[in-house]
């Protein structure tokens, strides 16, 4: 489906916020690199999805009526066989159930685990004045504690995808730390470039949040996307 075919459905169905499966398939169409995934809607399909894509692979809870997935105990990540995701998957619809009886359960996203390396976010809220602004910075404690982000209002252009990413303090972190590789920059100007257009064309969005990216010393993967709409 189209991202404004995904909008336009999740409208009808009075949902305010879109489900993982629907964000990234919308990130995809605008050339945001995401981890590959597989909506399971049985244990069986999720073993038979995790054989194909190969371990390890982390799954998730897909439910409209769950924003904050890992906060009810709705994702598992690093899972090594097909033991793993058995039990993994029946031990996050028992979590999500705990925490909500009513939940909706759409399925469970068996996704390919990315490897560990630098984390960035890419955000986007809007400002009552000058419309969408978009937000760059580091994962973890530097954006959570340390609130060392950056904005700029969309439309931007790539010389100003640079700017915000060389104005955060941790910037020095991307050029490679501590057996840390450099983290390949290219890739985040493209997905900053990328997000400007996708929120500049869907004005139904209100926040997007790409949370974490994870960069390599080549290409990045987005982990994580959610978007809410107006
Ligand atoms: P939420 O933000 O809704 O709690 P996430 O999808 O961000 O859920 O998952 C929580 C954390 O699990 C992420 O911040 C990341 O550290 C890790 N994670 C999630 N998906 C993957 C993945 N495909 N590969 C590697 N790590 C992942
Ligand atoms: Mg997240």
């Amino acid at each position: 489906m189209k991202a404004s075919q995904i909008i336009a459905k999740a409208v009808k169905e009075r949902r305010k916020s879109l489900l993982e499966t629907e964000a990234k398939a919308i990130c995809t169409e605008y050339g945001i690199p995401v981890t590959r995934f597989k909506l399971a809607k049985t244990e069986d399909e999720a073993v038979r999805f995790a054989e194909a894509m190969g371990y390890p692979v982390v799954l998730k809870i897909v439910s409209p009526d769950i924003i904050h997935k890992s906060d009810v105990g709705g994702v598992l990540v690093d899972l090594k066989n097909s033991k793993d995701v058995r039990s993994g998957y029946n031990h996050i619809i028992k979590n999500v159930r705990k925490h909500n009886e009513k939940a909706g359960i759409v399925g469970i996203l068996v996704q390919e685990m990315a490897p560990p390396s630098t984390e960035v976010i890419v955000g986007m809220t809007k400002d009552p004045q000058f419309g969408p602004a978009l937000m760059f910075g580091l994962g973890g404690i530097f954006v959570e504690v340390l609130k060392d982000v950056t904005f700029r209002i969309a439309p931007i252009t790539e010389e100003e995808a640079c700017e915000m990413i060389s104005e955060v303090k941790a910037y020095p972190l991307l050029k490679g730390y501590r057996g840390m590789p450099p983290a390949d920059i290219d890739a985040i100007v493209q997905i900053l470039l990328s997000t400007s257009k996708l929120v500049m064309e869907h004005d139904e969005i209100k926040e997007l949040d790409l949370n974490p990216i994870i960069v390599y010393r080549k290409g990045a993967k987005t982990v994580d996307a959610r978007i809410i709409l107006e």
